[in-house]
């Protein structure tokens, strides 16, 4: 990663340095003072958890493990969400639909209310309550599935038929064999807010937050097969009992024992379309797959992503312009679904991208080789939503409460992609 530090993060490493210089020098002078030698237990480390990289799985993580008393240190290469972390963007989905895939549904549904309760506190809103809509051709079996699974988990969602959907959406164009899925619960995540109000609120409510980026770790490291310390790469060294890695599209980077060759990173084209306000109706957030998009979010545009994997990518050098040729299919689905949009101005473009494991499955594990470390990310293009309940899973894992589970292993992820997960 290229060192993009700046000189307010300096000054907050620098006070973090502080307090562990402090909490060093109290430490030695409680011992001389008491006069005698001791034989005690090793020294208090400085943290209890270090949590590596604060994106939104590892700023819900830093939030669950604070919640649970733990001294938490959040170390960050550049800035909660920044332009290039992949929770860097505007808006997310989220949604309980899954197909069959439970485990997701569950942990959707149950971070909605943590989301809501972040979005009532916070200045501005978090979450846009809009609804989802997927759109299909029947039979479906992945709308099947989810109707299943989400009238076993009571998540609302109703199914509606084209007439219907024409009379209750007319900007989009339905076939007759076309059908709607709808969760009215489901909404927007305003990503980037949520992640940067998160650290705010943790920063005032003294969690640490150092600036700096973390050297890579090797199982070799270890003493006993635990890890003592991370070092950034300008020389600071920092203590913790356990570890969390939550490094996004870097992570095969840093922990490279865990996942060299099981972080499939690809290069996603978002557009945002100029409309008029009311153009679009009471129009959900919409997904036609493999396009999907939102109604324009505090008058930012009606945005269009194909959720295709595009080319294999490097977060650090990807080109960060949009193409042509991705505008242009675009409005060629515009053109076929909305049709009143499709020559609508360009208002904004934005490349992002997945950070993919060979199926789309979340990794949330321990590391081979290091017993005190953990490993998570992943997001494969529909992590954001889960941030709530991923922390609240590792925060069980640190406590030793909750033992790694599937379909959350690394074991379990292959060195080809074949996605799985939509
Ligand atoms: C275009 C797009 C659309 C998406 N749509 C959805 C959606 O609709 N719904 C949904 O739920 N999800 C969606 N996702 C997925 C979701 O946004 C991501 O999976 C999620 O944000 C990943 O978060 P993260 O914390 O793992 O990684 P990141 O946000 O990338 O955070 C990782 C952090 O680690 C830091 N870091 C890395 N290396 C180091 C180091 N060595 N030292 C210190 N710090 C380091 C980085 O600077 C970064 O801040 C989408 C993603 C994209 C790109």
């Amino acid at each position: 990663m290229k060192n993009k530090r700046s000189p307010q993060h300096s000054v907050e490493w620098n006070s973090g340095r502080r307090e562990v210089l402090q909490s060093l020098g109290a430490l030695a002078v409680a011992t001389a003072a008491s006069g005698c030698t001791t034989f005690a237990a090793a020294p208090r480390k400085s943290y209890d958890v270090v949590v590596v990289g604060a994106g939104v799985f590892g700023i819900w993580t830093a939030y669950k493990l604070h919640m649970a008393g733990r001294r938490v240190a959040v170390v960050e290469a550049v800035g909660p969400a920044h332009s290039g972390a992949s929770s860097g963007g505007e808006s997310r989905v989220t949604r309980c639909g899954y197909g069959g895939k439970e485990i997701y549904s569950e942990w959707a549904w149950r971070s909605l209310s943590e989301w809501q309760a972040l979005s009532a506190r916070s200045g501005l809103p978090i979450f846009h309550p809009t609804g989802v809509l997927w759109v299909h051709t029947q039979p479906s079996e992945l709308v099947q599935a989810s109707a299943r699974v989400l009238s076993r988990k009571n998540i609302p969602f109703t199914l509606l038929q084209a007439d219907e959907l024409r009379r209750r959406f007319p900007v989009m164009r339905v076939a007759n064999d076309e059908a709607g899925f709808l969760e009215p619960a489901g909404g927007a995540l305003m990503a980037r807010r949520a992640v940067q109000s998160l650290a705010s609120e943790l920063k005032a409510n003294g969690v640490t937050f150092l600036s700096g980026e973390v050297s890579p770790i090797r199982r070799e490291q270890g003493e006993n097969g635990a890890l003592a310390a991370v070092t950034t790469k300008s020389g600071e060294r920092i203590d913790a009992d356990q570890f969390v890695f939550a490094c996004g599209p870097w992570l095969d980077r840093i922990c490279p024992d865990a996942m060299a060759n099981r972080l499939f990173v690809t290069r996603q084209e978002v557009f945002f379309f100029s409309v008029d306000a009311g153009a679009t109706g009471a129009l959900p957030i919409w997904a036609d797959l493999p396009f999907y998009g939102f109604p324009s979010l505090e008058g930012r545009g009606f945005k269009v992503a194909n959720d295709t994997h595009g080319a294999p990518a490097n977060p650090d050098t990807v080109d960060r312009r949009a193409s042509a040729a991705g505008e242009e299919e675009a409005r060629a689905f515009l053109a076929r679904r909305f049709p009143s949009l499709a020559k609508a101005p360009l208002s904004e473009m934005r490349v992002c991208q997945y950070e993919n494991s060979s199926n789309g499955d979340l990794v949330i594990d321990r590391h081979p080789g290091l017993d005190n470390v953990w490993v998570v990310g992943c997001g494969s293009g529909h992590g954001f939503k889960h941030g709530p309940a991923v922390g609240s899973h590792i925060a069980e894992l640190v406590a030793g409460t909750a033992k790694p589970r599937d379909p959350f292993l690394i074991a379990s992820k292959l060195r080809q992609q074949d996605r799985g997960v939509q």
